[in-house]
């Protein structure tokens, strides 16, 4: 019994005590889905039992207020179950058919607040990362970026007219922790110049050996500096070695690399976890930087709707974008999506005996 022995005052509580009775009831014996309009699911169970899934697009932070308003749609249509999924959407779900047309009603009369979409053919929202405000090695903002995108794109997340789901994500480092390293179009926070080393607070925030073995390049060495008049050890970088990665910053907080002009984003495309007709695929970068030009940053926005676009009014029925850049060529993708080919789009190692920066994304 997974409940069994477990401590629920240190971290969530169960999840099999949230699913709704119908899925509980079911779990492991749905026969199959299908998506009957957009943001609306089905799911039938061996039983019989059908589960309806209303899907609103809502966004990483939210206010408390709107949550109560999400848990009184819940109480009222859904026995007071809901979830939310990795990319932000949230679910209702109800066990009739005839229960979905009301909750539909009900969200509709809400004004904007619950669009109901992001299934099928159609761009869903964005899964993202934490940005400026949650995180240290942000080279980019998170939030900020998808929700200027996805304004923009608005149109394909309630509809389901593109030739294949489109799954943008977004990662405000390299460190990945969204999920651009396999998305359609990804969103990559780039640093471009390397740490700016603080001697003055080094030695009383940061244990230098966990700095110096932090770099995987072995960029960090050990150094000395003057201080106030005194000798300190403390550590030097080699900016011809270093990939800006950001992974010392992470132990020693006196290595920062954020920068106003050094910072900014890169665009990667055609990556999938699918294995639907072609095997999964890593995303390749296409666009190695564009400024950090918030709040509403529109060269991202216009190069995400120009790439999800000719896309749309070029691929076939089912394909994703990778595998319309591949069976068309990348370098058609280039000159149709009107992107330069620069040599830093190139995978060639060759690069690395001499500049150590280089992409494993990119084949031409
Ligand atoms: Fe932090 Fe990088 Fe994750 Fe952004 S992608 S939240 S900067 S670790
Ligand atoms: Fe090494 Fe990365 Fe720090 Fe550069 S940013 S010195 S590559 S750990």
């Amino acid at each position: 019994n997974p409940m069994a022995d477990r401590i629920t005052d240190i971290g969530p509580p169960h999840y099999s005590k949230f699913h709704p009775p119908v899925v509980a009831k079911n779990k492991g014996k749905w026969l199959w889905h299908e998506i009957t309009q957009p943001g609306v699911l089905v799911h039938k169970a061996e039983s019989g039992d059908e589960c309806w899934t209303v899907r609103v697009g809502a966004a990483r932070l939210i206010s408390t207020e709107l949550i109560y308003e999400m848990c009184d749609i819940a109480d009222a249509h859904c026995d007071g179950f809901l979830r939310f999924t990795t990319r932000n959407n949230v679910e209702f779900m109800v066990d009739d058919k005839a229960k979905v047309q009301p909750l539909l009603d009900d969200l509709a009369s809400r004004g904007n607040k619950f669009p109901v979409g992001g299934t099928g053919a159609g761009v869903t929202n964005i899964v993202h990362t934490q940005g400026w405000v949650h995180c240290h090695t942000p080279a980019t903002d998170a939030s900020g970026v998808v929700k200027a995108v996805m304004d923009e794109l608005f149109d394909y997340f309630t509809s389901m007219k593109l030739p294949a789901q489109v799954r943008i994500a977004l990662a405000c480092c390299l460190n990945m922790c969204g999920a651009v390293h396999a998305s359609d179009i990804a969103i990559l926070g780039v640093h471009r110049k390397p740490p700016m080393i603080d001697h003055s607070r080094i030695t009383g925030v940061c244990e230098l050996p966990l700095a110096i073995s932090a770099c995987p390049l072995g960029a960090v060495k050990p150094a000395k500096a003057t201080v106030d008049g005194k000798e300190i050890k403390t550590v030097k970088v080699n900016n011809e070695r270093c990939m800006f990665c950001g992974n010392c910053y992470t132990m020693c907080p006196a290595m920062p690399l954020a920068d106003p002009d050094g910072d900014g984003i890169a665009i990667l495309v055609g990556g999938k976890v699918s294995n639907a007709r072609s095997a999964p695929k890593f995303s390749k970068l296409v666009i190695p930087f564009l400024p950090n030009t918030p709040p509403r940053w529109p060269e991202t926005v216009a190069a995400v709707k120009n790439i999800l676009e000719t896309y749309a009014g070029d691929a076939k029925k089912y394909e994703r974008i990778g595998e319309w850049a591949e069976r068309i060529g990348w370098e058609k993708f280039f000159e149709k999506c009107n992107i330069p080919f620069t040599i830093k789009s190139v995978d060639d190692y060759r690069l690395a005996y001499d500049t150590w920066r280089t992409t494993t994304q990119f084949k031409y």
